[in-house]
C-alpha cells in the first residue's frame, strides 16, 4: 500500500506547513480505514506536545504566564503522569 506513505508524509508536513483542502480530504478519507496511520498520526501528535511541553520548559521568557498555567494545567493531564 503505497498510500499510507503518502499519508504519514502528509500528516508530518501538517506540523510544518499547511496542507491544502485536497490533502486533508486524502488523509480523512484514508485514516478511518488504516489503523497504522492512525496510531501514526497519535503518535506524531504526543511528539509535537512533547516538544512544545518542552519548549515552554526551557524558554519561559517565550511563554506568558498564560502559557505556564495551561502547561501545568496539561501536565496533570497527561497520561501516565500524576492522576488524583
Ligand atoms: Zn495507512
Amino acid at each position: 500500500m503505497g498510500k499510507c506513505k503518502n499519508i504519514t508524509r502528509l500528516l508530518s508536513d501538517a506540523l510544518d506547513r499547511s496542507l491544502s483542502t485536497g490533502e486533508w480530504v486524502a488523509i480523512r478519507l484514508h485514516l478511518p480505514t488504516c489503523s497504522g496511520c492512525r496510531n501514526y498520526r497519535k503518535q506524531i501528535r504526543l511528539l509535537r506536545e512533547a516538544a512544545r511541553t518542552m519548549s515552554g520548559i526551557f524558554m519561559p521568557d517565550t511563554a506568558g504566564p498564560c502559557n505556564s498555567a495551561n502547561l501545568r494545567r496539561e501536565l496533570y493531564r497527561s497520561p501516565g503522569g500524576v492522576s488524583r
